[in-house]
């Protein structure tokens, strides 16, 4: 792994540009290994390692949220026992997937793209990274863009009023502080999503006097046995590929039939979730502090691996409160109740700042494009624009199964260019399209902060994402390529000036 080695700063043109050394980008270029040996290509990652959010998040406990067979590569079985992984399991994934596929070579570290511009002349983007050593082009037939959802930059930071009057650390769990000593502190934990419930079990477990989490409103938990039994015991019966696959598909009809019978039934997994929650912490506390006012799965569920979260909670170790925040203090946070919260250090869990295609500025013939002025075409290309791919993964199940999805995708594109001899392929926008939602349907507040930014959405198919497995499957399959939708063309070579008749 070439952590920390000085950037390759050589100008590349090839066929295909990935943008990004994330789960998405080391995955999109293992299918173009797999499935366009014929093309060439290279990825350009901004940080110095590979690896993306696993790489970048280092708090105390971080975990996947989802099953870790689903989140791993349908390509390269994940072998350990655990329902669910660790962020160090994740990246060591994700690096040794990149070795074992020749990718690694591939990777252009230090480089940050900042800039993309088509030219319909040539049939060409040209790329513009920042490097160490300054701006450096490189050009490809198609890019594409594996830059997950948020900024690496910042994260979501809410303007606590007397911030600057608390007397203790206050830190951002996107960027932990390598030398934080947990043991013996009050910690206030501000927030109620995956990042919250996996830090509060961790931090009690490095020995913090007492970890508070402070929800301004409720989410739903999910307690779930930390082992996958019935996994264990295909892996016991079957050799190791296989296994992976029956994993996962086991897991990928349990989540998407969990998502579906949530947003069906809403008031019995409600029930439900209250019942299992109650087991550990009683119906008082459920009532008080796990009762959500939105339905299951309008948000994010957070999976907590046999009940981690609750058993700090059982043990005195860890509490919720629900309010919200009036001001920070010498000493910890003031309560809108009038309560004071003392503190040690605060954890502010706010979440995430999204970024769409990794802050890039696009063109096209010199004009400037956003990606939320463009209509979504099977929640991977842009309407409109030729040889541009977007990877996102899914906001209700594990990422990578739509990230693998619109790789394949990608992959059968540049296939189908090869076979007909074309330059381009470009989504063409037909006039009756309507607007309909944006591409996520969460409700959670990171979501709806970023509306506004997010690719347009039509009312029907292929502008419509939805967020099922099983619905993409048909729709992003190699054989739909040609779908009438997606023009393939040749190069249009511009008629040269006519001089007389
Ligand atoms: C704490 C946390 C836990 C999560 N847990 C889960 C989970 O359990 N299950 C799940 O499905 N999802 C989870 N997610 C979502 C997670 O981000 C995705 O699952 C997945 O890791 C995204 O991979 P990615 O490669 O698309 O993006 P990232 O991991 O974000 O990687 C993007 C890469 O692109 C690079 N990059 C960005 N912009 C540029 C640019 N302009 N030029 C060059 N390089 C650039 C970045 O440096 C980074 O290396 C979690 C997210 C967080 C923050």
């Amino acid at each position: 792994m070439p952590t920390g080695e000085k950037a390759d700063v050589k100008s590349l043109h090839v066929d295909v540009l990935v943008v990004g050394a994330g789960l998405s980008g080391v995955g999109a270029a293992c299918r173009l290994t797999q499935l366009n040996p014929d093309r060439s290509f290279a990825v350009l990652e901004s940080r110095d390692s590979s690896g993306g959010t696993w790489d970048l998040f280092r708090y105390p406990g971080i975990r996947s949220d989802s099953d870790v067979h689903t989140f791993s590569y349908p390509f390269r079985p994940w072998t350990g026992t655990d329902l669910l992984a660790s962020g160090e399991s994740i990246r060591d994934y994700i690096r040794d997937t990149a070795r074992e596929f020749g990718v690694e070579e591939r990777i252009h570290y230090g480089q940050r793209v900042i800039a993309a511009g088509w030219s319909s002349g040539t049939a060409r983007w040209t790329v513009k990274a920042e490097t160490v050593d300054g701006l450096i082009e490189h050009t490809a037939s198609f890019l594409y863009i594996c830059t997950g959802y948020f900024s690496y930059d910042t994260g979501h930071v809410v303007d606590f009023p007397g911030r600057a009057a608390f007397d203790g650390p206050i830190i951002h769990p996107q960027f932990w502080p390598e030398k934080f000593e947990p043991r013996g502190k009050r910690i206030v934990v501000i927030g109620s999503g995956a990042t919250a419930v996996t830090l509060v079990p961790a931090l009690a477990d490095e020995g913090a006097a007492h970890v508070t989490m402070l929800q301004r409103s409720p989410s739903y938990v999910l307690p779930r046995s930390g082992k996958d039994s019935i996994g264990d015991g295909l892996r016991r019966v079957l050799p190791a590929r296989a296994a992976h696959r029956a994993i996962r598909a086991k897991n990928v009809v349990q989540n998407v039939g969990l998502y579906e019978v949530s947003q069906r039934f809403p008031g019995a997994v409600r029930k439900g979730l209250a019942r299992l929650n109650a087991k550990f912490v009683g119906s008082e506390v459920v009532r008080e502090h796990f009762t959500p006012t939105y339905g299951p799965w309008d948000q994010r569920m957070c999976i907590v691996p046999d009940g981690d979260f609750f058993t700090a909670i059982r043990r005195g170790a860890a509490s919720v409160v629900t309010d919200t925040v009036q001001e920070f203090t010498r000493n910890g946070i003031r309560l809108t109740s009038g309560e004071e919260l003392e503190a040690d250090a605060i954890i502010t869990a706010t979440g995430l700042r999204i970024e769409v295609a990794g802050g890039i500025t696009f063109t096209m013939d010199g004009t400037t494009f956003a990606p939320n002025e463009r209509y979504f075409y099977k929640g991977a290309m842009f309407g409109g624009v030729p040889n541009l791919a977007v990877c996102l993964g899914y906001t209700n199940n594990s990422w990578t199964l739509r990230a693998d999805l619109t790789s394949r995708f990608v992959s059968a594109v540049l296939a189908r260019m090869t076979q007909t001899g074309a330059a381009t392929a470009t989504p063409r926008l037909d006039e009756t399209i309507e607007d309909g939602e944006p591409p996520f349907e969460l409700s959670s507040g990171y979501v709806q902060r970023s509306r506004h930014l997010l690719p347009k959405q039509g009312t029907t198919k292929p502008w419509t994402v939805k967020q099922n497995y099983f619905h993409d499957l048909r729709l992003m399959s190699a054989r739909r390529v040609d779908d009438g939708t997606l023009e393939f063309a040749p190069l249009r070579v511009r008629p040269s000036v006519v001089v007389g008749h």
